[in-house]
């Protein structure tokens, strides 16, 4: 059910206080990932939440790539990553977006996406929603449709759902 597999992927999920600095509680996906049942469990969930008639997912380096690029595999279609400067060799568009300490800026591959296409972004937790809301930013770039926005983990107290409904994003799900 549904719910066993909500029951397994939480339990595979590990909690570690203080990581990386004081006051962060840090959600560890590490056991999910070691465990095939829980793994793929994770991966068809996510797989549950894509509308019909998606083309393309985008994953997010690093962990989100874990998790995006089986989802397309499942879905049959292609895998785009958005990177950390200076790793796609192509040119690229970037965002720039402050972090709550310091900055980032993502980067995406200029013909990654045909024009028009409906975009799936795929990713780990939904923290402050600050990463995917500078993604989707990204994505207005390359002329394409963000039609779906789905992530393994929410921490609801950071906000995340609030800053994405800013960012315009209206369709969002969350495995656990
Ligand atoms: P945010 O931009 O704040 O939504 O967070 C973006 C990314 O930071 C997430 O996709 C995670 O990979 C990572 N992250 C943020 N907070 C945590 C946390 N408490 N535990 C593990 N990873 C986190």
């Amino acid at each position: 059910t549904a719910t066993g597999r909500s029951r397994l992927i939480s339990g595979l999920i590990r909690s570690v206080p203080d990581f990386p600095e004081p006051g962060v509680d840090f959600k560890d996906i590490t056991p999910l990932l070691g465990n095939p049942n829980g793994f793929s469990a994770a991966i068809d969930e996510l797989v549950a939440t894509a509308p019909r008639d998606i083309d393309v997912v985008v994953g997010i380096e690093a962990r989100g790539f874990v998790f995006a690029a089986p989802v397309a595999l499942s879905l049959g279609i292609g895998f785009v990553p958005v990177r950390k400067p200076g790793k796609l060799p192509g040119e690229v568009f970037s965002q720039s977006f402050d972090l709550e300490y310091g900055a980032e800026t993502l980067t995406v591959h200029r013909d990654a996406v045909p024009r028009g296409a409906r975009v799936m972004i795929v990713d780990d937790i939904l923290a402050t929603g600050g990463t995917i809301a500078a993604t989707a930013g990204l994505l207005k770039h390359l002329d394409v449709t963000l039609a779906q926005v789905s992530v393994l983990m929410e921490l609801p107290a950071l906000g995340g759902r609030a800053t994405l409904a800013k960012a315009g994003i209206d369709s969002f799900d969350a495995v656990i």
